[in-house]
């Protein structure tokens, strides 16, 4: 394989085996993930991205792409093929009257949030700063804003994309709309995006945001009142649970550190009197032995859970969706909190109810309009030793729960095992999907990822 005249038709750097920056190229979120690449092309702009592929298919090999890095299953990194690695375009431009993002696909949300904060601008991402906008993106992506503003794909206005044969593509709504339809839920099927343009909303400077904390055994009092509480909610206001060992957060009395506790992450779009009024009933839930909840800046509270979701650890994920959370559920929830294998460990309900259940189901490949919540099972700990314990742990409250959940699934969360589970996750919109694979990638020539199936015969992931 030589690479001299790929080398000299991309401007970024071309990594192989023995390089003193390979190593660190190839490292992503999930330690769990350990793959050599034959190389990888860290892109300089949109113009190298033609060139790497004509280079992969010269050479028989397969591609991956890497935006973040962080998806579970680390198919960012392909073993013995070729990456496209975004990690050195990270650009987010903002036109502020038209209240637009243009976002490179190397962009972390945090780079985003700082970009379009400065014009007190917003769109729903997800709630770890260190995650790729692109996987995000192209998976459905959710966070704080969405009972507001909808998925992160409901934003989403077009991008600008590099098709398997090499051909530049435009995607909106007006132009090549079965491809756009694809691409918002569809993952990287379809091929590799080099420009996002998505639509913001005023949100901050501050919102009003924080932790409740109350003790496990007041669990069941607490999320029964939660799940209560969250069908009246105004849309600005969010709330997940979580059910982890407390972290020895200063707020916190020493003699809780470690201890299973139950923690309501509070999160309001507008003035902190006003969300203040909204988060009072929360408090009488149980009796909390900490609160840490005020006015913050939205880019502060974005960052909040990174110290506990740092790249290096082991990790493996489980989720379901729900429309309810019925009193078998919560049992279910509370059981297998109640036996976390590792201090890192967790189990938490994100609420999605409100404006990304107004959508149908059929508007866009994301087909989980009804979930208002999604429950993911996070695995995660230090030493390979634990691998066997923790992911028995992840698989075993899946299956206990599985009775409870609704259809579809979030492709963003299911784990290198989960390949089977892309169909489903999918739903009646997996056989346009289908069809629409074959048009733009008939050979599956993107295949390292959450694949869709053009047909049963080529080489799926
Ligand atoms: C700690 C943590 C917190 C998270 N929190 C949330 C959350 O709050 N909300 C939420 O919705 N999700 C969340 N996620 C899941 C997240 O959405 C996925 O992991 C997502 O894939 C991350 O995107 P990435 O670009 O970092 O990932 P990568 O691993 O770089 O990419 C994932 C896949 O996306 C595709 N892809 C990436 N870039 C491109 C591109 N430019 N063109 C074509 N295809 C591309 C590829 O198939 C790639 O394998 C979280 C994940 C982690 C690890």
């Amino acid at each position: 394989m030589n690479t001299g005249e790929l080398r000299s038709k991309v401007k970024g750097a071309v990594m192989v085996p023995g390089d003193v920056a390979y190593d660190d190229a190839r490292q992503v979120w999930n330690a769990m993930i350990d793959r050599r690449p034959a190389l990888i092309v860290r892109c300089a702009d949109a113009a190298d991205v033609a060139p790497a592929i004509a280079f992969a298919r010269q050479n028989d090999l397969d591609i991956s792409v890497r935006g973040g890095g962080h998806h579970i299953a680390g198919h960012s990194i392909c073993e013995g093929g070729l990456v496209i690695d975004f990690s050195g375009m990270k650009s987010v431009r903002v036109d502020a009257a038209t209240r637009r993002a243009y976002v490179q696909p190397g962009a972390t949300l945090r780079d985003f949030d700082h970009a379009v904060q400065a014009h007190r601008l917003a769109t729903p991402v997800g709630i770890n700063s260190t995650t790729g906008i692109a996987g995000l993106t192209l998976g459905g992506g959710f966070g704080w804003l969405t009972r507001e503003y909808g998925m992160t794909i409901d934003n989403l206005l077009a991008v600008d994309m590099i098709g398997a044969e090499g051909k530049m593509l435009h995607a909106s709504e007006k132009q090549n709309p079965d491809l756009f339809w694809a691409i918002r839920g569809g993952g990287g099927n379809f091929g590799v995006v080099t420009q996002f343009e998505f639509k913001l909303h005023p949100v901050g400077p501050n919102v009003f945001a924080g932790l409740i904390v109350f003790p496990f055994e007041q669990a069941n009092e607490v999320l029964t009142r939660y799940r209560e509480f969250v069908e009246s909610a105004p849309a600005k206001l969010n709330v997940w649970a979580l059910l982890r060992q407390a972290p020895p957060l200063p707020f916190l009395p020493v003699g809780a550190h470690g201890k299973e506790v139950v923690v309501l992450a509070v999160f309001y779009n507008g003035d902190a009197n006003e969300g203040e009024k909204f988060i009072q009933p929360l408090r009488r839930f149980g009796n909390a032995i900490g609160e840490h909840v005020g006015s913050i800046p939205y880019t502060q509270w974005q960052q909040a859970f990174d110290p506990l979701l740092t790249p290096g650890a082991r990790n493996y994920w489980k989720s379901h969706n729900f429309i309810q959370i019925s009193d078998a559920a919560l049992n279910k929830i509370i059981e297998y909190a109640a036996k976390l294998p590792s201090p890192h460990c967790e189990i938490f309900l994100g609420l999605l109810a409100g404006e990304a259940n107004q959508v149908a189901a059929s508007a866009t490949a994301y087909s989980a309009r009804d979930a208002k919540f999604v429950i993911n099972v996070h695995g995660r700990w230090e030493r390979a030793s634990q691998d066997e314990e923790c992911i028995a742990w992840a698989r075993a409250f899946f299956h206990a729960a599985a009775p409870y959940a609704s259809s579809g699934a979030y492709v963003n969360f299911m784990t290198a095992d989960e390949g089977e589970r892309v169909a489903a996750a999918y739903g009646a919109n997996y056989t346009r999907l289908q069809e629409i694979k074959r048009l733009y990638d008939p050979e599956n020539f993107f295949h390292v990822n959450q694949n869709i199936r053009s047909s049963e015969k080529k080489g799926a992931a």
